[in-house]
């Protein structure tokens, strides 16, 4: 048991003064409000929020900031580049690369992360020897940088609707459900990591097979890329006259257990679908606006029902605060309106929501909540002076100085205990950028 002195603290998006968190294996199990430090507590000064979700990252897009913006180009001439990292990793280069990326997540205030992957084989398609390799090097990484996982293992089959895989596709299939499932099953997970799984995309997985992915996933969290693309709607509309969101409703995929990843371009019917079965939709801001793929209806999924996350996707960025503020903002520039969604709802987006998305009971300072934590410096030149319940509007990842995950504490004075993260990233990344 250990115990945790808050300064100041979020707890049911209000800020309460003087929070003492006791934890036991990784949960809290006591939050006393408006008390002096206990000699034996870890002080926190600062504001102290509740743990902050990644809902959806592809830890080796990593490997692409900052490399792709010479020739402009589309979303499908950034997958090629995408494509050519791909290639080259393996379960050593993907270990490094993974534990450096999450490492920074954890030293931005993630907490956990849902990582969407599908690395599943050899690059010329050829199962590993271990068929769990590139699975156990993301688990292991995970571990190394003190994150929680879900490990959302994805299902992909083809290189788009009736195409065959590409050459640098081809590492990302299983060859069926049938091996997809015995590989996944596989996997062995530890205390702070967990399964979930996912389906590509609507390109990737035939919608004949989505029934038989829900009979082999029960229980799972289960995650889809839903139309980030308008190619991709026009394309499922021509071969199945339906819509990705559609074909995820008929195959009885959608609700609470369910996170749409993107939905950027809906039509009224999916907003409805989406949101009368209360599922999940993952934004990803960052991303989204680097991909130049639109702005999704958040607004209006929230009305109808849906619940809202937050991901960090190509981690061309990683900031948690960035990524909250950008489901704002954007709503503001496609609305002409200010103030779409309260601070407390971009936090919940942030932090409760997410950790439901990815099948874990956490994301608030309450009794029976894991004991996940990120502490924000209030006298930082972007956070001075800013009303303590509205500072993750103005913080950034720059600002954490204190993450504690399952009780333990992973960054403390704004230092990762990995040591110099950025050194870890550059090293892994010159490994496989050529
Ligand atoms: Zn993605």
């Amino acid at each position: 048991v250990s115990s945790f002195w808050c300064e100041r603290a979020v707890i049911d998006g209000s800020v309460a003064d003087g929070v003492t968190i006791t934890e036991a294996d990784g949960s809290i199990v006591s939050v006393e409000i408006g008390i002096r430090a206990a000699p034996d507590s870890m002080v926190l000064n600062g504001l102290t929020l509740p743990g902050l979700a990644n809902g959806h990252s592809h830890a080796f897009h990593r490997a692409l900031r900052g490399r792709t913006h010479a020739d402009g180009g589309t979303f499908w001439t950034w997958r090629e580049q995408m494509y050519r990292v791909a290639t080259v990793l393996d379960p050593e280069s993907y270990f490094e690369l993974a534990t450096a990326v999450f490492a920074e997540m954890v030293l931005a205030g993630y907490t956990v992360v849902g990582e969407f992957h599908y690395l599943h084989r050899q690059p010329d398609g050829s199962a590993y020897g271990n068929s769990t390799a590139m699975e156990d090097a993301v688990v292991a990484a995970a571990g190394r940088a003190g994150i929680r996982l879900t490990l959302l293992d994805t299902l992909y089959l083809a290189g788009g609707i009736d195409r065959e895989l590409e050459p640098s596709q081809r590492r990302f299939s299983d060859g069926s459900i049938a091996e997809w499932v015995s590989r996944r099953d596989s996997v062995r997970f530890g205390e702070t990591s967990r399964g979930g799984a996912a389906i590509h995309s609507a390109r990737a997985v035939r919608p004949e097979l989505f029934a038989a992915f829900r009979d082999a996933s029960t229980g799972m969290p289960l995650h889809a890329h839903v139309s980030e693309q308008v190619a991709e709607n026009d394309a499922a509309l021509a071969a199945y006259g339906a819509t990705p969101t559609a074909l995820f409703a008929r195959a009885d995929l959608l609700g609470p257990h369910f996170t749409a990843v993107h939905a950027t371009h809906l039509s009224d019917e999916d907003i409805h679908l989406l949101g009368a079965s209360e599922s999940l939709v993952c934004f990803c801001p960052t991303t989204e606006r680097d991909l130049a793929d639109g702005i999704g209806p958040s607004s209006a999924l929230r009305e109808a029902g849906a619940l809202l996350t937050l991901g960090s996707d190509q981690n061309a960025v990683i900031d948690p605060f960035e990524e909250l503020r950008g489901l704002e903002m954007d709503e503001r520039l496609a609305s002409g309106e200010r103030g779409r969604f309260t601070p407390a709802q971009l936090l919940a987006a942030a932090s409760a929501n997410g950790y439901r998305s990815l099948g874990w009971q956490g994301g608030s300072i309450a009794v029976g909540s894991l004991c996940d934590l990120v502490t924000v410096g209030m006298s930082s030149p972007r956070t001075a002076g800013t009303a303590a319940d509205q500072a993750w509007l103005a913080a950034t990842s720059a600002d954490v100085t204190a993450v504690v995950v399952n009780g333990e504490v992973r960054v403390q004075g704004g230092r990762h205990e990995l040591g110099d993260v950025g050194a870890l990233l550059a090293d892994s990344i010159g490994k496989v950028n050529p």
